[in-house]
Formats: structure tokens, sequence, C-alpha cells
């Protein structure tokens, strides 16, 4: 008997045994596809997009047969031209964001801009190049970086974020044209780029932003750029779009702490999810995302709308329930992927969804 209006809130915890099964099945699907689709964002979307469908297929497919229907699954995702519909879907979105035409002048300027890319990534030492070009041209996650150093992912993850903030720091001052005035400027402008608090009292950041006119002048930019906090990501959702923002941005997060590549997919998946129901349920809302350190590492997705409401959560959670017609997971689905799973609903108030992913030690 469903509770109408009852304030409810369920804590349950996983299925592990289906979803390690069908994570096993991860590395060969992303052969099948990395073997046709060589744009990379497109590949991953693929890899996503089979193991939602497997996953919401496994309760019907015997023990045994689920890589046969994944292998199936991935073809078949391919030949649709998927991929091809998908990228156009992320391109319209892409639209919105595109720069005013060009003026006469753009070509001079991305030329500068160029040349500032290429003598801020002089001052990188060969390592820090090496390792930053891999992980964000070549897309080597940071678990194998550290595998091929001796390191953990996330050593190879913290030294990805300091040399990301050197770069920022050696572009602008490349822009400027000049090498800053004082020694102090660049451990300065470092800090302040990294927005590494602790270390902008270590090296005295406010004083000096106020004694030199530099790194008056280039905090800004930097400070503007930190204030979005590195540990956390938050995606308004209010159409389709912000469904691959939100999963990018939840996977771009966790990449950072060493997620295996799996993991990256698990977390996007059920990101993905919980965007999909607010669009379609309550219309609007949002999916904050954020690095937890305490008790463990990991990520933590909180999606809320001020929707209808769910009746009965307990019902909306069951497996085989599902909460809109066609495909996807629903709730169930992403409560399969993630640690911990909680959903707090009041009807007519609206839906918090909290879910946890601890990140495995290595
Ligand atoms: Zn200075």
């Amino acid at each position: 008997m469903p509770k109408f209006g009852a304030h409810r809130t369920s804590d349950v915890s996983d299925a592990p045994e289906e979803r390690s099964e069908v994570a096993a099945l991860m590395p060969m699907v992303r052969r099948i596809v990395g073997a046709r689709v060589s744009d990379r964002a497109a590949a991953d979307d693929l890899v996503q997009e089979t193991l939602v469908r497997v996953l919401a297929a496994a309760d019907r497919v015997q023990p045994g047969m689920l890589e046969p229907y994944a292998i199936r699954t991935a073809r078949n995702l391919i030949a649709s031209g998927w991929k091809e519909q998908d990228r156009h879907k992320r391109n319209q979105h892409r639209l919105v964001d595109l720069r005013p035409p060009a003026a006469p002048d753009e070509e001079m300027l991305q030329r500068e801009e160029h040349d500032a890319i290429a003598q801020a990534l002089a001052h990188l030492s060969d390592q820090e190049r090496q390792t930053l070009l891999a992980h964000e041209v070549s897309g080597q996650d940071t678990r194998s970086l550290a595998l091929e150093q001796g390191s953990t992912a996330g050593a190879v993850a913290a030294e990805l974020n300091r040399t990301r903030a050197r770069l920022r720091v050696e572009y602008l001052l490349a822009l400027e044209g000049t090498e800053p005035p004082t020694d102090r400027c660049r451990p300065v402008l470092r800090a302040l780029s990294s927005g590494d608090r602790r270390r902008q009292r270590e090296v005295g950041a406010d004083l000096h932003v106020l004694e030199c006119a530099m790194c008056a002048r280039l905090s800004e930019p930097l400070i503007r750029r930190g204030q979005q906090r590195e540990d956390e990501v938050r995606i308004r959702i209010t159409a389709d779009g912000d469904i691959v923002l939100a999963r990018q941005g939840a996977r771009e997060l966790a990449d950072r702490i060493g997620f295996s590549r799996t993991d990256l997919t698990v977390i996007a998946t059920a990101v993905s999810e919980l965007a999909r129901n607010i669009v379609r349920f309550a219309g609007e809302g949002e999916i904050f995302v954020e690095l937890i350190e305490m008790p463990r590492c990991g990520v933590r997705v909180v999606a809320r709308d001020a929707g209808p409401g769910i009746a009965d959560v307990e019902q909306a959670l069951a497996d085989g329930f599902s909460t809109y017609h066609g495909l996807g997971l629903g709730l169930p689905g992403a409560r399969r992927l993630m640690d911990e799973f909680t959903v707090d609903s009041e009807m007519g108030r609206g839906t918090t969804v909290t879910m946890t992913k601890w990140r495995q030690k290595g």
C-alpha cells in the first residue's frame, strides 16, 4: 500500500555481485568500441551506453550469456549510428558556448595564444609535461600513469593539479611578455592558481599582491578561475544537454582522485540517470558533485529537485520498477552502481538523492 504524502527516507546498500559482473565486461566492451570508434569522447559515451543497456537487461539475460549480450549490444549501438546522433546533440549543445564570429585580428590572437601555451609548457619538467599530455591529450588515466611511475593514482592526480596550476601561471606570464619583477612572484601566483589557502599564507600572497602591480593584475584571472573549487562541481539541470554536462563534470572530478576507468564510467552512468530523472519528472534541479576524504576517498553526488516528489520510495527503488518508459536504469539502476544510496522525497516538495562511490585502494 503506497503511503502518499509521507516523508520517506531509504538507506539501501547495493547488489555488488551483479555490478562487478558487469564491470568485469568493461575492458572487453572498451576494446570493441575502441577498435571501431576513434573519437575518445564518443567512445566513452558508447561504452557507457552499452553498460547502461547491459545492466538494464542483467536480470533477463541468463548467467554466462552477459558477455555475448554485451558484445552484441556494443556492435548494434555502433552500427546504428548512435555515435553520430549523440555527437550531433553534443555539438548542438556546444553552439551555445561558441565565441562570436572571428574578427580580423582573431588569427593573430590565436597565434599569440598558441605561442604562449608552447612557452608555458617549456617551463614544466619533462616528466610533468609528459604526464600532463598523456592524461589530457592521450586520455591515459591516473591509475595506469601511477603504475608506470611506481606511484599511486592519488599522488599522480595531486601532481597533475599542481602542474595545471603552474601551467596557468606560466601561460599568463608568457602573454605578458616579460619576466615577473621579483623572486616572490611565481610562488605567489602558483599558490593563487592552485587555490591552496595554506600555501598562500606561507608565501604571503595577500601582502605581495598589494605591493606588486604585475601580480595584482595577474591574480585577478587566476583567482576568478580558482573560485570554482577544485573539489566540487555544481551543474544546473534544465534540459537534456545538461545531462551530458553533469556526467562529464562528475567524470572529470572523479578522475582527479584516481578512480579506475571502469568506476569513472559507473559514476558517470549513475549521474546520467539522476539527471535524466530530474529533466523528466521535475523539469529542473541541480546535480552537485564533491570529492570527499573522510572516512575514505570517494565522490559524493547530490541530486536535488523541487518537483512532485516520489509517492513510494521503496517501490521506486525496487528492481524492475521503471520510473519512466524507454531506455535507462532509473533509480534502481543508479543504486546498483553506487556504494551508498539515499533517497529523501516529500510529495509536492521534491526529491533529494545522495549517492557515494568509494575509491578502491591503489
Ligand atoms: Zn609579483
